[in-house]
């Protein structure tokens, strides 16, 4: 990367403060480290605060400032768009605020998870054809969201997973781990308490475990009580500590208010994704995986075995 000077260093810092255009970058935990003067007065940020993206998006959705967010139901928005937030290189679409102003957003991720938010205004251009681009994208949108858990679709899983094998930029063999998770005796939920039960067991599954992934990690719902985990830039063994904290989690979940006593467990089966790797054959050995933890007794992890080993050979 070249070296900026001192001089250029502040003269893009005084220049950032004054443009129009909309600057803002996140942290991995997506914190707001830096927002420009523009940025800070759409969406009402005080010069020296730095909030985490969702309770700024928060705190503005139920003051009515700030983008226009089309929901009755601000945490199930929030829990569906974070499914999705930061997990393109780069991203761009338009969004409206409430004071009426029309922006064109672009987002653009690291690896490391930290974020660039450039918008600019384009609300004098082509407002005719507002409506239909931003139905295209409320479609587009659709096609990626599982739509009973509110987390990414199959479709958007697989896209991602084709995209972690071909480990673009990746500088070792190893580039992160896949995970197939399957909630534990679910046609019993089902058959004993009913199908709105076991849909409210999916739910809750989703949202607690969505809850555990960081930023970069893809989370999403590839079938029936299925679901996938991806892990990109992440060792065998903090991909097993991951899963571990999930089951703990579910098995301490009580998705069911009205009924307390009952509770669910799920299995995991978990394999080293190598640059290369076919994705269905990946996802054959987390599947693999995921078959000798059920035969164990359910409620654990199978790792394909033995990873390390794996590697080497194909080093
Ligand atoms: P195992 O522990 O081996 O995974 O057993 P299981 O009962 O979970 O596995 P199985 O694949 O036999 O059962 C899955 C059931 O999931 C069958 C189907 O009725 C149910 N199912 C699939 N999709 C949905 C859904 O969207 N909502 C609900 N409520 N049930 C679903
Ligand atoms: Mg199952
Ligand atoms: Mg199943």
């Amino acid at each position: 990367m070249a070296l900026v000077d001192i001089e250029t260093m502040l003269q893009m810092r005084q220049l950032m403060e004054a443009t129009g255009a909309l600057i803002a970058v996140y942290d991995q935990d997506d914190r707001l480290r830096y927002a420009n003067g523009a940025f800070r007065a759409a969406w009402f940020v005080g010069e020296d605060e730095h909030p985490i993206w969702a309770d700024l998006m928060r705190r503005n959705f139920h003051t009515a400032r700030g983008t226009v967010i089309k929901t009755s139901d601000f945490e199930t928005w929030l829990h569906s768009t974070q499914s999705r937030r930061g997990k393109a290189g780069f991203r761009a679409f338009e969004t409206d605020l409430h004071d009426g102003r029309w922006l064109w957003m672009t987002e653009t991720m690291q690896p490391n998870g930290w974020m660039l938010c450039v918008a600019s205004d384009i609300t004098s251009i082509r407002s005719d054809e507002r409506t239909l681009r931003q139905d295209r994208d409320t479609a587009i949108k659709a096609s990626l969201t599982d739509e009973l858990t509110g987390v990414t679709s199959r479709r958007f899983v697989m896209g991602k997973l084709e995209e972690l094998v071909r480990g673009d930029g990746a500088k070792v063999r190893a580039v992160g781990c896949l995970a197939v998770l399957d909630i534990d005796n679910f046609k019993y939920i089902n058959d004993r308490f009913g199908h709105s039960v076991g849909d409210a067991v999916l739910k809750d599954f989703a949202i607690t475990l969505q809850r555990l992934t960081r930023k970069t990690d893809i989370f999403g719902r590839v079938g029936g009580e299925e679901f996938v985990l991806i892990l990109p830039n992440t060792a065998m063994d903090e991909a097993e500590a991951i899963l571990q904290r999930m089951l703990q989690a579910i098995r301490h979940s009580r998705p069911l208010p009205e009924q307390v006593s009952f509770r669910y467990t799920f299995s995991a089966g978990l394999a080293c994704a190598l640059r290369g790797d076919d994705p269905h054959e990946l996802y054959r050995r987390a599947d693999l995986a995921l078959y000798a933890a059920k035969m164990r007794g359910r409620d654990q992890i199978g790792i394909e075995l033995p990873p390390p080993l794996r590697a080497m050979q194909d080093r």
